[in-house]
């Protein structure tokens, strides 16, 4: 039996002298096994080879990582069988890319280079679809001899094939209204020809589009492409960062930059965040490129992924659109990548390798030569700061393409409408007016509220009793409609009580509001109205996003509620009003970056009001209507955002003015988890720099999160590398006590 190798995250050895190679498969084995590489394949196999191995009682396809002079284990190994085609090969541009992921977000190198690859090519045990396609032989081509003897059936059928050209079985048998006899006797007869073909499964089920052209620019849009095309002809990897406000035409430079490319004979990749925007994005890409245009993300079949990857693997599509993975697009000839929405957190994988798709793609750049362009309206203050300093280079849209007006957006002090109503209120005064003049004028609105449920917390006002999930240090939310609590982080579902568990009172009381509490409230205001609510607990199918979306882009739905799902990307010509609930939501939050995460939200939904020929005008209720971040939200001014923002980073020396790393410790035992944390940090302080901050250790904010307790090291530094350098050794190989998880969080987005 092969042995397991542990230790992949060391370093591979020189290939011609290797004896050893350790081999990775699907099969959610999360490890690699060594073979022995054979006399004749010695100095053929690097990592990347795909090769075929024997494996329990099978044979398999697996994938190399690494190869050594040794075995890290006794015993006799398994040779390798064969060495797989060429082309299935990563390309090695990428493995390059995969030994820096895991030397910068430290993790081992097995994590990094399963990461390059879609678990259903790793697997190799995927097939190309094939069908069987029927066409004419030369005798019915010339409607030869006896062609007049055949029935009237299978003449159809012939005459159909004359004006189809060959065609799968299926659907001749369906358009002609033949059963598969006809055709047989007509191959029998040396009439029609049979064969089986490869064909690609299309992730866009036929949904055919119609093409469009690429537009006259305004000259801020030609002043940009001007820059992005003067640095992919000089090959520089130069990376830009594309500040334009919401339908300034950021994406119809993306597509002018690609056409670009294209005509240079080289490849492009563009990154989306999220998959509901997907697939109207994917829809820009296709009316303007066609078939060249590949889709990877996880709406896909396995099916589907697998063709959309080989395609781009063989040179077949030239683009591919999709989420963060879409980076690792097999492209050998890369000139463009473009990150759409570049502050977005999606980017960021939450498991190892815990990288971020937009850093990496600063990387991929420079490694092949291909320029890099981050897109957003509400740039990351760590992008802007790359500008500032020079890494990168600034390009502005400043105003809309139309040249329309950014909406108007108006603060209203909740604490003022609470106290002029005698009670705290859900909606203003204000907004409830606006929604009714625009359902008066049929014109469509769009109401955010950053929190799914019906409401966020079960309380007992008579013994302070609050419902709290027994795996995680977090309350229930209730969802009325299931009457269950859920808690978010876990998934819990219990059925909600009728009375308090503590002291049997019948007066508890639910606190707090979520987006299907609003709905509710909204079906009550406006009975004529129809609504629909779009958030984690409604988007439970991959077409509800679609239908939704159709029916609201239709004119079928009036409101449309929901949570930060509805802030992004979307664009609808007929919404003319946009409120936000509750503003303040995220703003206190223990994290630095709870600022910057409002001011983004509040300007992205800002700007889907107004995009067509109606004003857009925006609502957004607060208790803090003073704030810095609100206040430059309303202007939609970024610059002013950052002017504000960055000298407190600076002063607490907060990322982008400082480079952070958390150590993050998990144990379902609170101590053990807690002195281990104790133990690294006893064994990490002689080695820092006096620069270097540390923080903790202590425990996570949320410090319980599905049975396991959440210590935390916070670490600070003016170099990303150092810091990692001086921590992998703690980290990556080392041994733990038995039942602690111990991982770097490198470039964190998420401190909870
Ligand atoms: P952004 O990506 O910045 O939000 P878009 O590229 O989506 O902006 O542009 C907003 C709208 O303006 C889209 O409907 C787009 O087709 C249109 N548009 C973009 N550039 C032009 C142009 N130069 N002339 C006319 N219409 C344009
Ligand atoms: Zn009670
Ligand atoms: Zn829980």
């Amino acid at each position: 039996m092969q042995q397991r190798a542990d230790n992949i995250g060391s370093e591979g050895d020189d290939e011609a002298s290797a004896r050893v190679a350790q081999v990775v498969f699907n099969l959610s084995l999360d490890k690699g096994f060594d073979y022995a590489i054979p006399p004749a394949l010695r100095g053929q196999l690097r990592a990347g080879s795909r090769v075929r191995v024997s494996f329990g009682h099978s044979e398999r396809s697996g994938f190399v990582v690494s190869v050594s002079a040794k075995s890290r284990h006794p015993g006799r190994l398994k040779p390798i069988l064969a060495l797989e085609k060429q082309n299935e090969q990563i390309p090695s541009q990428l493995l390059g890319l995969a030994e820096w992921l895991a030397r910068y977000y430290c993790c081992p190198k097995e994590h990094a280079v399963r990461a390059l690859m879609p678990a259903v090519v790793r697997s190799g045990a995927m097939k190309h679809k094939q069908l069987f396609f029927v066409s004419l032989t030369l005798r019915a081509a010339n409607f030869g001899e006896d062609f007049a003897a055949l029935t009237e059936k299978q003449q159809q059928v012939i005459q159909h094939l004359h004006r189809q050209g060959a065609q799968p079985l299926q659907e001749l048998q369906s358009e002609v209204g033949v059963s598969a006899t006809v055709i047989n006797t007509l191959c029998k007869h040396g009439w029609l020809h049979k064969e089986k073909r490869v064909v690609s499964r299309d992730p866009f089920h036929d949904d055919l589009i119609q093409p469009d052209s690429p537009r006259e620019l305004t000259t801020d849009q030609e002043a940009a492409l001007e820059r992005i095309n003067a640095s992919q002809d000089a090959k520089d990897a130069q990376v830009f960062l594309l500040h334009g406000v919401t339908a300034s035409g950021k994406t119809e430079v993306y597509l002018q930059a690609i056409h670009h490319c294209l005509e240079h004979g080289r490849d492009a990749i563009v990154l989306v965040p999220e998959i509901s925007l997907t697939p109207q994005t994917c829809d820009r890409f296709r009316r303007r490129f066609g078939n060249l245009v590949s889709v990877l993300h996880s709406g896909l079949s396995d099916g589907e992924r697998f063709d959309e990857w080989t395609r781009i693997n063989e040179g077949r599509s030239r683009i591919a659109v999709g989420a963060r993975s879409a980076l690792f697009a097999p492209f050998r000839k890369l000139g463009l990548i473009v990150v759409d929405e570049e502050h977005e957190n999606s980017y960021k994988q939450e498991d190892s390798p815990r990288y971020n798709a937009r850093d990496v793609a600063v990387l991929r750049g420079k490694l092949e030569q291909a320029c890099v362009v981050l897109g957003s309206a509400t740039p990351s203050l760590e992008s802007y700061y790359n500008c500032e300093i020079g890494r990168y280079a600034l390009v502005e849209l400043p105003e809309r393409v139309d040249a329309s007006a950014m909406p108007a957006v108006e603060l209203i002090d909740m604490a003022e409408e609470a106290a002029l109503a005698g009670q705290a209120q859900l909606f203003s005064k204000r907004l409830k007016e606006l929604i009714l003049d625009r359902l008066h004028k049929a014109e469509q609105i769009m109401l955010l509220l950053n929190r799914r449920g019906y409401a966020t917390q079960l309380l007992c006002p008579q013994c302070g009793y609050v419902a709290t999930c027994d795996n995680c240090s977090c309350a229930y939310t209730y969802h009325r409609k299931a009457a269950q609590l859920i808690c978010h982080l876990c998934g819990v579902q219990l059925a909600a009580p009728e009375k308090c568990p503590q002291c049997a009172s019948k007066e508890i009381r639910y606190t707090g509001v979520g987006t299907e509490k609003i709905e509710g409230i909204l079906r009550a205001l406006y009975p004529q109205a129809t609504i629909a609510r779009m958030d984690s607990d409604t988007m439970t199918s991959k077409d509800s996003y679609k239908t939704v979306l159709d029916a609201f882009r239709a004119g079928r739905i009036h409101i449309l509620v929901g949570t930060q799902m509805i802030a992004k990307g979307l664009d609808f010509p007929n919404v003319t009003l946009v409120g936000v609930i509750q503003a303040d939501s995220q703003l206190h939050l223990p994290d630095f970056r709870s600022g910057e995460r409002t001011f983004q939200l509040i300007t992205q939904v800002a700007g889907r009001a107004g995009r067509g020929d109606c004003a857009g005008h925006v609502v957004v209720q607060t208790y803090t209507p003073y704030h810095f971040a609100l206040q430059a939200a309303i202007k939609h001014d970024f610059k002013a955002f950052y002017a504000e923002e960055m000298p407190g980073r600076r002063m607490l020396d907060f990322p982008p003015c400082s480079r952070m790393v958390i150590v993050h410790f998990r144990s379902q035992e609170e101590a053990l988890a807690a002195a281990t944390a104790e133990k690294f940090h006893q064994d990490v302080l002689p080695l820092l720099e006096p620069a270097v901050q540390i923080i903790g250790p202590m425990p996570a904010p949320l410090s319980k999160v599905k049975t396991y307790y959440r210590f935390q090291l916070q670490l600070r530094g003016g170099s990303i590398l150092k810091l990692v350098a001086l921590l992998r050794p703690l980290v990556v190989g080392r041994s733990f006590p038995k039942g602690v998880d111990v991982y770097l969080d490198v470039d964190p987005r998420n401190l909870m």
